[in-house]
């Protein structure tokens, strides 16, 4: 998941807020001494009130928010696969760099955890990705890269430039799965279709647009921009993660049938999640749909993505193994 990448800008955005929030516990006032003047909140509110007045504020929030829209409108494109038009304020050469530096992090961290090229389950995942990126034609120059790691998180992701980092945490929970490699293969086309849909790009461009709206909606109505940042994820961002989650695993499941595995397997391997360990938490607050709705979405989605099953290539069908995990 690319969600670790995303999370450094909003981070230094956060860093910002936290600097322009108003104290949670303010000290309080000192009485005031005979004779002396005292100086009460009010005059914050007042002076709050005084600048919703101003000429100035006016023309602002008038000339901002077209200067936004005016931003939004030319930094519109396509996507692939999906054609959905969307806003996309990030360059490819950025978003590629951020992508290695976040690998580079990531490896040095990771130290002697990562498995040599050679083991067994750095070359399943080698095998599985590398018959996703050759039925789907995604070469495109990109030098991609299998890093596995052995840590026990249930986790996998891709990051622009082609890197693809695993855990084993998550080969631990696809090797009880009554297709290993099949259940891999579901990931991998997943976290690859964040790529190249560009979802993390899409959600940093996004981030920007939310945290300058944050900043100008607490700054006029003189209220905290946690506050005012809280409600833009759960209005925007959020119902947006859900929605890239969901455009992943439809790209996904096309990306494996065309590898010759089969997209069933993406909804059993949900539904497997979901029987290991079932979604919790309030809907609206999830940054991803429960295992179960995905499960069920994919199901749907099965007529669709059969014949493209059917008629893969038989250059990658007769590849079909179940080779044992180490
Ligand atoms: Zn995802």
């Amino acid at each position: 998941m690319l969600r670790p990448l995303l999370s450094r800008l909003p981070a230094r955005i956060h860093g910002l807020y936290s600097r322009l929030a108003l104290p949670s516990t303010a000290p309080r006032p000192m009485p005031p001494a005979r004779g002396m003047s005292t100086v009460s909140f009010s005059h914050g509110r007042q002076f709050t009130r005084k600048m919703q007045r101003s000429p100035w504020v006016t023309a602002a929030l008038v000339g901002i928010p077209l200067l936004g829209a005016g931003f939004i409108l030319t930094h519109l494109e396509e996507t692939e696969y999906t054609h959905r038009t969307r806003f996309i304020a990030v360059s490819p050469e950025r978003e590629l760099a951020m992508g290695l530096e976040y690998h580079k992090d990531v490896v040095k961290e990771a130290g002697n955890l990562v498995l040599p090229a050679s083991a067994p389950r750095t070359r399943m995942v080698a095998r599985v990705a590398s018959r996703i990126i050759a039925a789907n034609n995604l070469k495109r120059n990109i030098d991609w890269e299998v890093t596995v790691v052995d840590k026990p998180i249930v986790n996998a992701f891709v990051v622009p430039g082609g890197k693809i980092v695993v855990y084993t945490g998550i080969i631990d929970v696809i090797s009880t799965t009554k297709d290993p490699e099949g259940a891999l293969a579901a990931i991998l086309a997943h976290e690859v279709a964040h790529v190249i849909l560009r979802h993390g790009a899409e959600n940093v461009s996004w981030s920007y647009v939310i945290s300058a709206l944050a900043l100008a909606t607490a700054a006029y109505f003189g209220i905290s921009p946690d506050f005012t940042s809280s409600l833009g994820q759960l209005a925007f961002s959020l119902p947006h993660s859900r929605a890239a989650e969901t455009e992943a695993d439809v790209v996904g499941a096309e990306l494996m049938a065309r590898a010759c595995y089969s997209p069933v397997i993406a909804s059993e391997l949900w539904h497997h999640m979901d029987r290991i360990a079932p979604s919790s938490g309030f809907a609206l607050l999830r940054t991803h749909p429960t295992n179960a709705d995905r499960a069920a979405k994919l199901q749907v989605l099965y007529p669709q993505v059969q014949p493209v099953f059917l008629n893969c290539a038989e250059a990658f069908r007769h590849a079909i193994h179940h080779p044992k995990l180490a």
